[in-house]
């Protein structure tokens, strides 16, 4: 590294390393390590379609380098970007110049990710156009950049179901969890070698039958009796207990801010959690419970959240002649 390098890569590192979301991705990003593990680039998309709308620290930070050379692209009047032409670049355009070995990490660093987006969209013109595509209202938006740079992923249908703001937050996770298809199952811990084959059978019925997510919600007998009396708490008129169809009925016909369709809403994700709950108790701690208990379970979870919550005052009366 030449010696005076050294303060124009020091503005540069600032310029990174104290962006406030970057900071916080780079935070989110260390202490869910383990979690992003498990759940793999899914919690990476936004909510909308079918993540945790965790953001990715690799990606956002590749977009505040994107805007770093959208800024010497422009030869704004910044001291470090008047030192950079003057330095490294002497009338040579940003897109084309070639990374010498004695250049500093940094300089580098903002090259890899010129290359990357070249690669990325085919050519200079394209990258040029798209970044041109992130400016609102004549500044240039870091999180379109980053919207730009991540896979383009479809919308999820039941993503209203699932993120309902009355819902418990632990009740939207462990149902979001199973519309992905990621609660850890006994046939998924088969599939990943964690579990022997004739340990595969679920807890909660004495039929021998094998343990998938579509059988817990809700073919399964004992679940399928909770889904029944949930359903006839709640009144319903059409009425299912296989999964795909329930979530393309929630996802179809109970969405919006209706108090009855909310109430719906939180029921089936509780209803998720309190059967999820209660296949782990008995895997772990040897405890049973019927399914009128965990009905009882249900009811006193909505009640609780409807009763403090001032906003949903006025459920209380739907509630008390359901
Ligand atoms: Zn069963």
């Amino acid at each position: 590294m030449r010696p005076y390098g050294c303060i124009a890569d020091r503005v540069m590192l600032r310029t990174i390393t104290f962006w406030n979301r970057g900071v916080t991705c780079v935070l989110i990003s260390y202490g869910l390590k383990n979690f992003t593990w498990l759940l793999g680039i899914l919690s990476v998309r936004g909510k909308k379609h079918g993540g945790l709308g965790v953001f990715s620290a690799k990606s956002w930070n590749y977009a505040a380098a994107t805007e770093l050379l959208w800024m010497i692209h422009l030869k704004k009047d910044l001291l470090w970007i008047k030192w950079i032409h003057g330095n490294y670049l002497q009338n040579q355009n940003v897109w084309e110049i070639q990374g010498r070995t004695y250049d500093s990490w940094m300089w580098r660093q903002i090259l890899k990710v010129r290359d990357m987006l070249i690669n990325k969209f085919g050519s200079t013109d394209n990258v040029k156009n798209a970044i041109e595509g992130c400016f609102s209202k004549d500044k240039l938006k870091l999180s379109e950049i980053y919207m730009c740079l991540i896979q383009p992923m479809p919308k999820v249908s039941w993503f209203s179901t699932a993120w309902d703001e009355f819902l418990y937050p632990k009740h939207s996770f462990i149902l979001w969890l199973a519309c992905n298809q990621r609660l850890l199952t006994k046939d998924r811990l088969c599939r990943m070698g964690m579990m022997s084959s004739n340990q595969n059978q679920c807890v909660l019925c004495c039929g021998h039958q094998l343990e998938t997510s579509k059988h817990i919600f809700f073919e399964c007998q004992f679940s399928a009796d909770v889904w029944n009396r949930v359903m006839d708490w709640m009144r319903f008129r059409w009425r299912s207990c296989y999964w795909d169809l329930i979530i393309s009925w929630y996802s179809c016909n109970l969405k919006g801010r209706g108090p009855l369709r909310k109430l719906k809403r939180m029921c089936l994700s509780a209803a998720v959690y309190m059967i999820w709950d209660e296949r782990n108790r008995r895997i772990f701690q040897g405890k049973m419970r019927d399914p009128s208990q965990i009905f009882r379970a249900i009811r006193l979870s909505v009640f609780t959240r409807v009763l403090n919550v001032s906003s949903h005052a006025h459920m209380i009366d739907l509630l008390e002649v359901l």
